[in-house]
């Protein structure tokens, strides 16, 4: 029997929640297709090699997406969700600081097993394990998944559309040339058509609804696939984007925009980044334990601890700032 890979089954949704996804995804892109700008079709890129990021092809205003990308990101979202009661779990006992080891959380294998394969797919492709969690395997949980991961999805999408909305022939221009002929103003220009870009992407994916409990799953999506993106980077050196704003930046910014009233809904946002940047260091061994900041001010929210991991990849860049071509550039 021919092999399709469960992230398939939500390619309907995927376009569902790009185009419907709001009252006001729905009015912008009908006019934007309308006008041609952007194609009613999603290239969904079976394409097995290297990881790619989602991308925009300006010449027929189609947005592409690669099948291992989506399962690459589908399964980091299943493990930050699955860290982030993990940790709220161990919270409870009166540790300082949460450490994940097989005594102290519950299927931890499992998650190791998933993890492994997430960080594989990056070069190379393969099928989705039978045993593995999955978008079908039916359970609550993935299906809760499933709508997060839709959320995450449609904000990296809304990001391209916002240089076929925004007429970003200049982003296109700029984009494609090489490092080395651009001049510190082009470098400049660039980076701030990603702010704007990642602006356009939230302010799309909210659609100016005031609820709280339909922002919060959306803020926490954005969230989870930038720090999805920030596992791809391969070495710290990576940190320092050049063409476009560094990740921690844009997390940095993205987290920011909004205060949630609904407390637990305001901690997990603030947990999933502690977990995702200090997943990101551990990965890459960088000492982050040491010299952490006094605890005290961390019980009623994470700022003190966000901007000690923070300071961490700070000092990272520092250290590789004059290695300048050695930065990967494909984080679009
Ligand atoms: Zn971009």
């Amino acid at each position: 029997m021919e092999y399709i890979s469960p992230i398939k089954h939500l390619y309907d949704r995927i376009i569902e929640y790009f185009y419907h996804n709001n009252p006001l995804s729905k009015d912008r892109l009908t006019a934007l297709a309308e006008q041609n700008i952007v194609s009613r079709a999603i290239f969904f890129n079976p394409d097995g090699g290297y990881i790619k990021t989602p991308m925009v092809h300006l010449e027929n205003g189609e947005v592409e997406i690669q099948e291992s990308y989506m399962s690459f990101l589908w399964c980091t979202i299943y493990n930050f969700v699955k860290m982030n009661e993990a940790a709220r779990k161990l919270c409870l006992s009166s540790d300082d600081v949460v450490q994940f080891n097989l005594t102290s959380v519950e299927n931890l294998e499992h998650m190791n097993d998933l993890f492994g394969w997430i960080l594989s797919l990056q070069t190379t492709y393969s099928e989705w394990p039978e045993n593995f969690p999955s978008p079908i395997d039916g359970s609550e949980f993935s299906n809760t998944i499933n709508v997060i991961f839709l959320h995450a999805l449609s904000y990296l999408l809304y990001h391209e559309v916002a240089h076929l909305a925004n007429n970003h022939k200049t982003y296109l221009e700029l984009i494609n040339s090489r490092l080395e002929d651009l001049t510190d103003d082009e470098l400049y220009q660039l980076k701030s058509l990603e702010v704007e870009a990642d602006n356009y992407a939230i302010e799309l994916l909210l659609g100016g609804n005031p609820d709280e409990d339909q922002t919060y799953i959306r803020v926490i999506g954005a969230i989870m696939a930038q720090l999805s993106n920030l596992l791809l980077i391969q070495n710290v050196n990576g940190l320092t984007q050049l063409k476009h704003p560094d990740i921690d930046q844009r997390l940095f910014n993205l987290s920011h925009r909004y205060k949630f009233e609904n407390q637990v809904y305001q901690l997990n946002i603030e947990q999933t980044l502690n977990i995702g940047l200090s997943l990101f260091l551990h990965i890459h061994k960088i000492e982050y334990l040491k010299d952490i900041p006094d605890q005290s001010a961390w019980y009623e929210n994470f700022d003190g601890i966000l901007a000690h991991l923070y300071q961490k990849l700070d000092t990272e860049k520092e250290k590789t700032k004059d290695s300048f071509f050695s930065a990967r550039e494909d984080m679009r």
